[in-house]
């Protein structure tokens, strides 16, 4: 595993999950435990706030942080998978942009080419949003991601193209606790071609997405904490294929050739309640366990934190 400068730092590792629903956000009773909020993680590595999506969970983040900082300065950053609703919808909610003081860096691939500032502004033009991009007073600076491999104060990031629909990156932070990688959507394409399917929606060839598959494979070889797109059953997946996310059976068998040591599921679908997530993690750990492995898998819960190393019960309650 490669390791940073930091490794000599001392402070552990943590990560905590502010949003971990896909598509839309679900309040309501039936989601109460695993919560209703879209993609949003905060990872707290040495002296770095990296956060990791923009969805609705950046709300009671950017909240927590103005709580924690007070009037001190917080200099975070964003990195955005994507610009779908779901993963940016909590940016204009994010309080810690409209404080003079603060320093915020966002970086992410935009799809459309249509220039990520232009993106982000859009979704805050009236008759949208109350307030411009523009008018917001936090020194915001947004960077095209162009170096696949950069570096956030001393936590090496990597990215990679995950099977999404537009353009979507994946990331993997190198931290002195060990490595996260967060892949929030993503569909394997080979799992996605031995189904039927509408030709038009089929990826190119077999030797393409089985490279492809590989690819990911090895990008992941290792990590310590795996957030992966996990958003159907085994049953659903059939009638999706193409939709650019994965079922709970793909999840597995990716973590278990990418030797990840732990899974959080991720991207919960709207339409699955508290216990269908949960039979889906009773599902995932009865894979693991015929396959013999010693993956630990859990379904991302929001307010549940990480620490990094992992060791075995390591999850917390909060
Ligand atoms: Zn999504
Ligand atoms: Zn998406």
């Amino acid at each position: 595993m490669p390791r940073t400068a930091e490794a000599s730092h001392t402070t552990p590792t943590r990560l905590r999950f502010w949003g971990v629903r896909g598509s839309v956000p679900t309040p309501g009773p039936a989601t109460v435990h695993y919560g209703g909020n879209t993609s949003c993680v905060e990872v707290r590595a040495g002296e770095e706030i990296i956060i990791l999506d923009a969805g609705t969970g950046l709300r009671p983040l950017g909240r927590a942080l103005v709580a924690e900082f007070n009037d001190h300065p917080i200099k975070l950053t964003l990195l955005l998978t994507h610009t779908h609703w779901d993963h940016i919808q909590g940016l204009p909610h994010f309080l810690p942009i409209y404080r003079p003081h603060n320093h915020i860096r966002i970086l992410g691939y935009e799809g459309a080419r249509q220039g990520l500032v232009n993106i982000l502004s859009n979704q805050m033009e009236s008759p949208y949003f109350p307030v411009g991009f523009s008018e917001v007073p936090g020194n915001i600076g947004i960077e095209e991601l162009k170096d696949m491999d950069f570096t956030v104060g001393a936590v090496r990031v990597q990215a990679h193209f995950a099977n999404h629909p537009g353009v979507c990156v994946g990331y993997r932070l190198f931290t002195a606790g060990g490595s996260v990688a967060f892949f929030p959507d993503n569909e394997i394409q080979t799992r996605h071609r031995a189904l039927p399917g509408p030709p038009a929606k089929r990826p190119p060839s077999p030797d393409f997405s089985q490279a492809q598959d590989q690819k990911l494979i090895e990008f992941l070889r290792g990590t310590d904490v795996l957030i992966l797109d996990a958003q159907y059953d085994c049953d659903e997946y059939p009638q999706h294929t193409g939709w650019g996310h994965g079922c709970v059976d793909d999840a597995v068998a990716l973590a278990l050739q990418a030797e990840a040591r732990q899974l959080f599921l991720f991207h919960h679908d709207p339409d699955h309640d508290d216990a269908h997530i949960s039979r889906m993690v009773e599902h995932a750990r009865r894979l693991v366990t015929e396959q013999k492995g010693a993956l630990q898998v859990e379904a991302a819960r929001e307010g549940a934190t990480v620490e990094l190393p992992v060791s075995a019960r390591r999850t917390g309650r909060a």
